[in-house]
Parts: C-alpha cells; structure tokens; sequence
C-alpha cells in the first residue's frame, strides 16, 4: 500500500510503498478516506527537538483520520464492515494505575498513534477496537477527521466555567479555532483571539471572536487592559510560545483560570511570585482528550451544530500534495488542511 513515511532523520517525508499492515485480535483494518494533519505531524515533518528525541524512523505517519472498515479482528464486537471510524491517538495500556482511576489520556504506557506507531497517512490503517469511535452516519468524512483536535478544544474550554466569563484565545491554530467557536457556543462574553498570523486572524473572526490582536503589531497585554480593563476570566494559551505564556499569566485577572495546551520548546521562566500566588490564578495542563467522555461531549456539539468544523478546514488537497501542506502549515497559510487519501 501506499503511505506517507518519515524515512529520515531530517526535515521531510517520502510517499512509497509498505507492506499493508497484518490483522490482530482485537483490532480493525479499516480504509482511510480523509486524513488531516496535526501540529504533531508537521513537528515530526519538520524534525523538530521533540520529534528528533521521540520518532523512530522509517515510521508511517498520521493520526487524525476517518476511514470504513474493512476487516474485523477476533473479538471485536463494536463496529462492523462498512462503518465510518476515527480513533482516539492515545493508544492507552488499560491496566496502569492512571488507567485503573479512568485517566485514561494519561496512561503511564501511553503509545501515540503515527508518532510510537504506524499511523493513517496511509491507504490501510490498523485500530485497536479500545480506541475507535464510531462516527454518526450524517458526519462527513472531512469533519470526522477533524474530531480529534476538536477534542483538544472542547477538553480545554470545558476544564472550568466558561458561560457569560471573558476570554483570551492565545494562538489560532486549528485548536484554538475550535476553542472560540466552543466559547461563543457556551455562551461566553468576549473572546479575544491573539496571535502573529493575520490569515489566522481572519479565521478566528469567522469564528466568532470579538477581538482580533496581531501580537507581532500590538501589544497584547496593553489592547487587553483597555477591551478588559479588570482581565480576562479565562485565559486558553494554545500557541507554546514562551511570550505568550508569560502575557497569559499578566492579561489574567485574579482568580482567573488558564488552560495550558501549546508545548514550549523549552522551560519557561515566570514569576509565580506576584503573576500566579498573589493573584490566585488556577493553571491547568491539558493533554489530549478525556477517553471518551471529550468525544461524546464533542459529538454532541457537532450534530447539534454548536460548531461547525467546515470553517476551519481551508484546503482540501490530494495525499500526493504532502509536501505543499506542510510548507503552508509552516508558513501560517492555512487552517485545517485534509487530505484525499
Ligand atoms: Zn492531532
Ligand atoms: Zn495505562
């Protein structure tokens, strides 16, 4: 079959044949349709410090995806041939402490699929039934690729009281995207989108966010304390940009919650001192999605049509056009991209 392998320990990745990957107990092979591509694989694209110290090559890539089942392994009992699936990328153990309390998105043996794994930027990819989620028959095989980093989203703005409070988006990729989208739904007061992309800026309008900052420009922290003279209630940081942890921790008011969620490259230095004791911040990481509470949360939204995830998916392109992807990708150029498997 064809995939989309990373072959070297350098930036890039190749398209070529593999073997097709063999059926197990308790697995499906399934055919992918569409897949999208993640923050996570444009890093292992661009073999970045993380991906150079996790990824083991030749790997097959990928992980946001939807594809039809195509052969049922022994003893699975939750999807037939012909269903539409996507899967949870954090292929947990089920037998760790982490595991045993329901964490299941911290799982101490976790396995990140295309990451620790073979993954779906691939014609056949092979799911572990623990980790499917059967999409509903009316989602479009576009927007179910798209679930997974919703899920991101909705674990982030849902992790604390979001209804009538303000909120500072730090970074619109596609997670903090879904996140305004989410917070307008939830019925927040004003969202205001930071980040160093215009394009991004424009997305994040069509999102419904209220305030546009383009922190290469302006600075955030002083256009924050005029649109929200007391702060903001809740503050998302989905960029891992070392400065804009640091303005999250300031445009922050007392008491206020922040959700982490971008990877900094490095440690970061903050004063807890007078920007998190004093001010009684609550600041929380979140790591993937809860399994399956997110997706069934994310679901509903979805078909409720709380969000609607054909805005954030800006290109459609062809598996054969990986290359151009990951430079748009790179470039800031683009929302969600998916790929015609
Ligand atoms: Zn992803
Ligand atoms: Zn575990």
């Amino acid at each position: 079959m064809i995939a989309l392998v990373k072959q070297e320990r350098s930036r890039g990745a190749t398209i070529k044949d593999v073997p097709e990957p063999q059926l197990l107990p308790g697995h499906v092979l399934a055919r992918v349709k569409v897949a999208s591509i993640c923050g996570t694989d444009a890093h292992i694209y661009e073999w970045n410090n993380w991906a150079s110290s996790r990824v083991e090559p030749p790997r097959v890539m990928g992980h946001e995806f939807a594809a039809v089942v195509e052969e049922i392994g022994e003893g699975v009992e939750s999807v037939r041939k012909g269903d539409l699936i996507s899967g949870e990328t954090h292929i947990y153990c089920g037998h760790c402490h982490q595991c045993r309390i329901g964490n299941f998105h911290l799982c101490e043996n976790m396995r990140l699929r295309g990451v620790d794994t073979d993954g779906s930027f691939a014609e056949l990819v092979l799911i572990s039934e623990k980790t499917i989620w059967k999409n509903h028959p009316s989602l479009s095989a576009d927007v179910a690729s798209v679930q997974e980093p919703l899920g991101n989203a909705v674990h982030s703005v849902f992790s604390g009281e979001i209804s009538g409070r303000s909120v500072v988006v730090f970074g619109c990729g596609p997670i903090g995207l879904c996140s305004i989208a989410l917070c307008k739904a939830a019925g927040s007061d004003r969202v205001i989108a930071v980040d160093l992309s215009d394009y991004r800026l424009e997305l994040a309008h069509k999102m419904g966010a209220d305030v546009l900052i383009n922190a290469s420009r302006e600075d955030p922290k002083s256009r924050i304390s005029v649109e929200l003279p007391q702060g903001a209630d809740v503050v998302l940081e989905m960029s891992g940009s070392e400065r804009a942890i640091r303005d999250a921790l300031k445009v922050a008011r007392p008491a206020a919650r922040i959700s982490l969620l971008g990877l900094p490259e490095r440690e970061v230095t903050i004063n807890l001192s007078d920007d998190v004791i004093f001010k009684g911040l609550t600041i929380q990481g979140i790591f993937g999605r809860k399994i399956f509470a997110t997706w069934e949360l994310a679901s509903t939204l979805l078909l409720r049509g709380a969000v609607d995830l054909r805005r954030i998916i800006t290109h459609k392109l062809k598996f054969q056009d990986y290359s151009y992807a990951f430079d748009l990708i790179r470039d800031g150029k683009c929302g969600k991209i998916v790929m015609e498997i």
